[in-house]
């Protein structure tokens, strides 16, 4: 099938719930994805944040296929070795953690909302989270309810009670929200459907006093940064902080869905059998992804290379935004980089599209960038290149 013909087709038949462009990818292969056309396209969007490793990435693909052929579930009624073997590796890399598996962002947020909650009750009864405006946590109806962004609860209310919304990066505004029923704070080390919004370098390490000193949970929701996507493992780690809880899920499974809650040791003994489940999370297939994801980062510089590619992006971009009036700010760490721009991202994203570079617009104006952890100087050139046309034509238009 073509492009015309599978987005027809899907059209047809699909909820008519995302604003999609109108082509079908069919392969990709590192930075490159390639249509149903036959077109190529330099992809510095990674499917959201989860191709992180490019597309077809051999420790990935291996890993799938070896665990395909041997067993695809068993459930949670039994054990299997990727998931035994996953779970200690980010138990390690948390330092001293428990581990529950989903099988999406929002799965992992909803088990850490109800850890804390469960942890609560059994800590003087208390159950309500603080979160921030501009978040993003997930879409059900949980989540949802922690989630700081107005446009995405309507239609849906009620909501569930309990959370209360303070603004991001307002250590204050935090404070001033804690009464004796809070039980936590739920929080992005950068706030990426938000805008790509960095908070002040001391932010965390803040909310870190606060949460000690009011036997509160600290949820790092890292299912956007994690995975070496900031330049570090998880984004936390720029701060030095060690968060009650993270969530992951984006690029845990290097494009295989997967979801997961690390909490310490010591509030996760409130999660007893039949507290909580998933049929799926932990499944084998997922798992040995996530396995293949944490072997590439450790054995092959893929963070390191985050760190110094994601630094020149940002710095390319801010010399060329001193060229282009339209653009207020171009922020960021390793490769989850924005542009806020004065205008909407849109055109610029769709002038991008048009000579085939695969990039994001998110709230409104900010065009978001989440290239390939892999990505090379050379192929970061030539992204750079489309969007330095795109940026100066828009501002052409825009005078005009
Ligand atoms: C994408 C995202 C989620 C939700 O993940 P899903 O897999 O879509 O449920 C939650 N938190 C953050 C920070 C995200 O970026």
């Amino acid at each position: 099938m073509n492009n015309a013909e599978i987005v027809e087709l899907a059209h047809a038949n699909l909820l008519n719930n995302y604003g999609c462009m109108p082509l079908a990818f069919v392969r990709g292969h590192g930075a490159y994805l390639y249509d149903a056309d036959g077109n190529r396209y330099l992809d510095f969007f990674c499917g959201l944040a989860v191709t992180s490793l490019g597309h077809g990435h051999p420790r990935v693909v291996g890993a799938i296929k070896q665990q395909a052929d041997k067993l695809t579930h068993a459930s949670n009624v039994f054990h299997t070795e990727p998931m035994a073997r996953l779970a200690a590796r980010l138990s390690a890399a948390f330092g001293d953690g428990r581990v529950f598996f989903a099988n999406s962002g929002a799965e992992a947020n909803e088990a850490a909302l109800k850890l804390a909650r469960r942890w609560g009750h059994a800590h003087g009864g208390r159950f309500e989270i603080i979160s921030t405006l501009g978040s993003f946590h997930g879409r059900t109806l949980g989540t949802l309810s922690a989630t700081g962004q107005e446009k995405y609860h309507e239609g849906f209310e009620p909501l569930v009670p309990g959370f209360k919304l303070v603004p991001y990066n307002d250590v204050g505004a935090i404070e001033r929200a804690i009464n004796s029923k809070t039980v936590g704070i739920i929080v992005e080390p950068i706030q990426g459907e938000g805008g790509v919004v960095v908070p002040h370098p001391d932010y965390l390490t803040r909310l870190r006093e606060i949460c000690d000193r009011a036997r509160l949970l600290l949820i790092v929701d890292e299912v956007q940064t994690g995975m070496g996507r900031t330049g570090r493992l998880f984004g936390y780690q720029h701060s030095g902080i060690k968060p009650d809880i993270i969530t992951l899920a984006k690029a845990l499974g290097g494009g295989i869905p997967i979801g997961a809650m690390v909490a310490r040791r010591e509030i996760a003994t409130v999660m007893t059998p039949g507290t909580h489940g998933s049929t799926f999370g932990g499944n084998p297939v997922a798992c040995a992804a996530a396995l293949g994801v944490f072997d590439a980062l450790e054995h092959d510089g893929v963070i390191a290379n985050a760190a110094e590619v994601g630094s020149y992006l940002l710095a390319r971009l801010r010399e060329i935004a001193k060229e282009c009036p339209d653009v207020r700010e171009v922020r960021g760490q390793g490769m989850i980089i924005g542009v806020a721009l004065k205008h909407a991202a849109k055109p610029v994203v769709d002038a991008c599209f048009r000579e085939r570079l695969i990039v994001n617009g998110t709230a409104d104006t900010i065009l978001r960038l989440l290239p390939p952890l892999t990505l090379t100087k050379e192929e970061a050139d030539a992204g750079l290149a489309v969007i330095e046309r795109a940026l100066r034509a828009e501002a052409g238009a825009a005078g005009a």
